[in-house]
This record gives C-alpha cells, structure tokens and sequence, in this order.
C-alpha cells in the first residue's frame, strides 16, 4: 500500500523511539487523530480499542471531560511556574499532599521530575547524596535486575536490564549491578518447582552483595510487576525473602511504581499487592493519566534530613528540572487522584480482574501462547515456536510485531514485547469492552498461526 500524505511527512521528518526503523519507510506509522473513552482514531477515521492505555499510562482513557477542565484552569490561571530557589506553585503542593496520603511507605516529601526515566535518575542521585552526607561515599552501587526497564536516560538505561538498551550505548555505567530475573517459566531449571527457583534467584542476590562488599551496595531497585521485560509476575515470597537479604545489610528498596502505581494492580499500589515496604516510591504515567508529562520521587524524613543537613553546610540541594511540577501536570495529578477515589477506580480494576484473568488463560490453549501472565488489570501473553519444550522464535522473526499487527486490523492496539503481547487497557473499561478486547486478541492470534513459520 503507498504511504498516506501524513504517513510520508512522518517518515521525512520524525526519528521514532523503540521502532524497527529498516522497515517504517515501507510500512509508515499508524497516525492516531483522537480519542474517546477507552477507542483511538486514525486519520482515516478508522476506530482502535487501546487496550495498553497508550503506554500503560493513559488509565482512565481519552476526551475525559474533569481532566480536561483541570487543565484548562490551570493553563488559564498560571501555565508555567517552578519549585526553584524558594518559589512554590499551590497545584504542587496539593499534589505532594495527596501522594504522602497514599504513599505505600511513610513519606516525607516528594520531588516532581517530568518522566519515570527522570524520577529513577533521580533516586541514584539521591541515594549518592544520602550516602556522601551519612559519611558512606563506598556505598554508592545500585542492584537492579535483568530484563527490568526503568527508563533511557544514562542512569535509568543503566539501570534497565535489557540488552538493546546497553548494546552500541556503551552501557551500563559503573556501579550499577544487575541480579537474576525471577521469571520462572523462563529460568526455572528442568524439575525445579517454583519455590526451589525463587529460593536460588535470591541466594544469587546474596552472592552477588557478598562478592561486591555490602558496604558498597546502596540500594536495590525493582518493579513490582515487570512491564516492558515482558509483563513478569513475580513467584509468591519472592519480595519477602529480597526485603529480608536487603535489611540485613543496610541495602534501601526503592520501588519503581511507574506502571504499578494508581490502582493498575488492584490495590493503589504493586507495593501492596506484592507484600513490598519500599523506602522510597518512583512515580509517573497514571499519576496524571498521561495528560501532562510529570513524574515524582517520595522520599522518607530521613533521607529529607540528610539532605537538609548537607544543604546548611554547601549552600543548595543541587538538582531540579526546569519542568518538575510543571502546574500543568501537578493540577492533572490532583485531578486524577480525586477521579480514581470518587469513581473508585481501585474497586473497578478489582471487579474486572476475574473476567481479564478468564480470557488470558482461555489462551493458554492457543498452539502459539506459551505462558499467560497476569495481576488486576496488566497481563502478558508470550507466544512462543514450542509449546513443549517453550522454544522461543528466532531473535529476528518478530511474531509479536506480526501479531499487533494483526491486532490492528481487528480493531485492537495492543504492546508487542519482543515476543510477549502486553495488555494494560485503561481502568474505565467496560465488561463488554474488554470482552472486544479478547476478541481481537483471540482472532489476531489465529491469523498469526495460520502464517507464521517457525
Ligand atoms: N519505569 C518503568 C517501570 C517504566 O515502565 C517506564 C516507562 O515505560 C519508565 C520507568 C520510564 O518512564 P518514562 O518513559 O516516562 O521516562
């Protein structure tokens, strides 16, 4: 097919972010023009279930009429301030307000950065500083995890477990560590059961703070769910026996809330849902619903202190972006916050998990599904050569781009992950609506078997 006129001025002109750029000059991009609830539009009017709320992140769909209001407001009382040098903005303070009340942990304060990539860039500085005031500066790396994503910039890159990520980016940086994925059905041994395999995963965390001194090791950061690894479900205790290696050796739990936060897994936080106590929370994404870009960091009253005292004897906390707590975004945040309570989102998602879980595991039957993962409303579907012996594709054949693609001709956006299908559609979906979901999914998957080579 030749490229619409838009599709031709994209391709002149944008640089597009994780996409197989070799083949886009054929293909052209799929040009959304608008939304309404949980339906995207194309420029040619042709309408799509968004069933990956954007990128996890618009939660409570498109065209909602509160969100547009706040913004509105805002943009009509005070379209841009910031929090340096003294200054302070009300749509902030609010903002701050509402999330220490939520917060899974005993927050203190929060600061405002304008991405998830931002916000965990912004917990390695933070627990550098905390170290460098506490008169520790050996006790300066960071444990992440293989197949983690915490975002693209040096740091959080570094940080992300994923090979594209760090390959012809001369990445990782020193003093980030990557430890065992706990994805089972992966990296379970042959006749090894669940538990034996979460018990070996965290005995390697352990190996691994013992090789490299645990004097040295600062914090430990992880995802509650895996998002952009492939939507992994963590094994039952998992968490528990981390936290219980972590507090032996002084080791602080920093939760990358940024697809977990705000209700996605049934309760406000994957922290709840996974048993986690983190000393710090990395948020964005459905913080404002994805109407404004904004992100934040909480962090605990001893962390502020340390700060505080480090800032009586140089003279300033020396980091801030020129948009954290853009009012804008901040005023977004309040208003999605005061939605998720008064529409009581988190009763939703808790409702329409039962019937989100149903329909995966109906596809465990599917010739190409090889494990169905799933927590509230955010699933993964990986396809996979060989049912039985779980032979993944060739690393190029690209069955998950083949199947979304598929997806959209049925009507349906959904995440291919390599060669996982994500789901994580807004929490103001309907029954029937996530049944249409399905639907797309279950014949999108049949056209992919009926042409697929393994
Ligand atoms: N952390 C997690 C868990 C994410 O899923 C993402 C993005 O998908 C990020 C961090 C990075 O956020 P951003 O793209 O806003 O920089």
């Amino acid at each position: 097919m030749p490229l619409t006129n838009v599709q031709t001025r994209d391709v002149e002109a944008l640089l597009h972010p994780y996409t197989p750029l070799h083949k886009l000059r054929e293909t052209g991009p799929l040009v959304l023009d608008h939304g309404e609830g949980v339906f995207v539009y194309d420029t040619q009017g042709k309408r799509y279930i968004e069933g990956m709320s954007g990128l996890w992140c618009a939660g409570l769909g498109f065209g909602d009429k509160e969100l547009i209001e706040a913004a509105r407001e805002q943009l009509d009382r005070l379209p841009y301030y910031h929090l340096f040098g003294g200054k302070s903005i009300e749509p902030a303070i609010e903002l701050a307000e509402k999330l220490k009340e939520i917060a899974p942990f005993e927050a203190s304060k929060v600061f405002f950065t304008s991405s998830g990539s931002e916000a965990n860039d912004t917990q390695v500085k933070l627990a550098w500083y905390y170290n460098n005031a506490r008169g520790r500066p050996e006790k300066k790396k960071i444990i992440s995890r293989q197949k983690a994503y915490h975002g693209v910039t040096i740091v959080s890159a570094s940080l992300t477990g994923l090979p594209n990520n760090h390959r012809d980016f001369d990445l990782p940086v020193d003093r980030i560590l990557h430890t065992d994925c706990p994805h089972y059905y992966r990296f379970g041994e042959p006749g090894e059961t669940e538990e034996e395999f979460t018990a070996r995963t965290v005995r390697s965390l352990k190996e691994l703070i013992a090789r490299e001194g645990p004097e040295t090791i600062a914090a430990f950061i992880a995802e509650p769910i895996m998002g952009a690894g492939g939507v992994i479900v963590p094994p039952a205790g998992y968490f528990e026996a981390v936290q219980a290696v972590l507090a032996e050796h002084d080791i602080l739990f920093i939760a990358d809330e940024v697809i977990t936060g705000f209700g996605r897994t049934g309760n406000w936080w994957g922290s709840e849902t996974f048993g986690i106590a983190p000393d710090t929370v990395s948020v964005a994404k459905q913080l404002t619903s994805a109407y404004a870009p904004l992100g934040a960091v909480m962090i605990s009253e001893e962390l502020y202190q340390a700060f505080v005292e480090e800032s009586a004897k140089i003279g300033v906390f020396g980091h801030g972006f020129t948009y954290g707590g853009h009012p804008l975004g901040c005023a977004l945040g309040v208003k999605a916050i005061e939605i998720y309570q008064s529409r009581d989102i988190l009763s939703r998602v808790r409702a329409l998990a039962p019937q989100f879980q149903e329909r995966l595991e109906r596809l465990r039957d599917h010739p190409l599904v090889g494990e169905v993962r799933f927590k509230g409303l955010v699933g993964g579907v990986e396809l996979v050569a060989d049912k039985t012996t779980k032979r993944p594709f060739a690393a190029n054949h690209g069955v998950g781009g083949i199947c979304a693609k598929h997806l959209e001709n049925h009507g349906a956006i959904l995440r291919a992950i390599g060669d996982t299908i994500a789901l994580c559609p807004p929490m103001i979906i309907t029954s029937d609506e996530l049944s249409q979901l399905f639907d797309s999914l279950e014949k999108a998957l049949d056209d992919t078997e009926a042409t697929v080579t393994r």
